[in-house]
């Protein structure tokens, strides 16, 4: 793999791109995430005569669309010659370019989990009773309504609708263990839940390579949060890890950050970090039962803000999400026990609280 960048440009003072050629054919193109902590999106390019795959696009900013397309035309390939965009998961730093992409050919297939495929569906037609349902959730865990009722400020089908109900429209959907062939390359897709429910990675066999997508990140530790009822994404998220160690990979290009290699040093970091934290969470619990909320008040975040009540609304509905999936995979091995507890008798509404069994 070449070390180097092999161009860097600064267009504008906020349009600037990174591309490298990765492997012969494969190119890493760098994309801004204006105000996001994150910085930036790694979009993948595999080129080939016939077809031109592009993995994951970026936020729906004028800035990234332009410097996805600088970066596409220095690897030689126009927007409209791209045949394919494949979607590692439906989270809006990784979608938000899709209409864009459609206006510039509705030829290009999306291609994205058959989960998310169907998410996305849901989130157009029905996303009024899934924000409810979200809502009510969060509440019986015991946020309070300037988080529970303000989704419409964190909810990324609120702030980029059009790329969910161009998603809706447009997405063709993926399984587990299909398989494509770009050129020189075979990809196998590799269904890895829990960042998100539809997250796929990608394995390249003969160079080993693992397009790791959010599943994977080399320093950042993703995300991984419940905030809906009956799904368990932290064991998800566990068991896509146990998985994808199994994996021969040499080196992983994951969708930010930078590329590494030693993906199974990195699995063990994140499976000990999840480890630690259900330790912490069973800690919080042993002298009383408490509310997810409070909980999460209570957990040592490695963040930099001076006291929990220093957490912006969005950071606390995180944290939130992260201690209720601790929580729930805690109740699925009976360490945990919730109860529901109704907050008023005209109301019927309920606070669950969380004890230690
Ligand atoms: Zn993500
Ligand atoms: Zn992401």
């Amino acid at each position: 793999m070449k070390q180097l960048w092999s161009s860097y440009h600064m267009i504008e003072p906020c349009v600037m791109f990174m591309i490298r050629e990765v492997f012969p054919n494969i190119f890493q193109i760098r994309v801004p995430l204006p105000h996001s902590p994150l910085g930036h999106l790694n979009s993948y390019l595999i080129r080939s005569e016939e077809e031109n795959l592009l993995i994951d696009t970026g936020l729906n900013f004028s800035q990234a669309f332009q410097s996805l397309c600088i970066g596409l035309s220095e690897a030689g390939v126009k927007p409209e010659e791209l045949t394919e965009i494949l979607l590692t998961h439906f989270h809006v730093d990784h979608v938000g370019l899709i209409p864009r992409f459609k206006e510039a050919s509705r030829n290009i297939r999306v291609l994205i989990h058959e989960v998310e495929a169907r998410m996305s569906k849901l989130m157009s037609s029905e996303f009024k009773d899934y924000m409810e349902s979200m809502e009510s959730f969060l509440e019986a865990n015991g946020a309070p309504s300037s988080i529970a009722m303000n989704l419409q400020k964190f909810h990324p089908a609120f702030f980029n609708p059009q790329a969910y109900e161009e998603l809706a429209i447009a997405a063709l959907p993926l399984e587990d263990g299909q398989e494509m062939s770009v050129g020189d390359y075979n990809l196998q897709v590799l269904w890895t839940p829990g960042h998100s429910p539809g997250h796929v990675c990608l394995y390249e066999p003969s160079l080993k390579i693992l397009f790791s997508g959010d599943h994977l990140l080399p320093t950042i530790t993703p995300h991984v949060a419940q905030f809906i009822e009956n799904t368990d994404p932290l064991t998800d998220y566990l068991n896509s890890l146990e998985r994808i160690e199994k994996l021969d990979a040499e080196v992983v290009l994951p969708a930010h950050e930078d590329a590494f290699t030693n993906h199974r040093e990195r699995i063990r970091q994140l499976t000990e970090h999840h480890k630690q934290r259900l330790t912490e969470i069973i800690e919080g619990l042993r002298s009383m039962s408490l509310t997810a909320y409070v909980l999460a008040s209570k957990v040592r975040w490695n963040v930099n803000y001076k006291s929990w009540d220093a957490f912006p609304p969005f950071q606390k509905y995180l944290a939130l999400g992260e201690t209720v999936a601790h929580l729930n995979l805690l109740e699925q091995k009976e360490v945990v026990k919730r109860t529901k507890v109704p907050i008023s008798q005209e109301s019927n509404k309920s606070l669950y609280m969380y004890s230690v069994q």
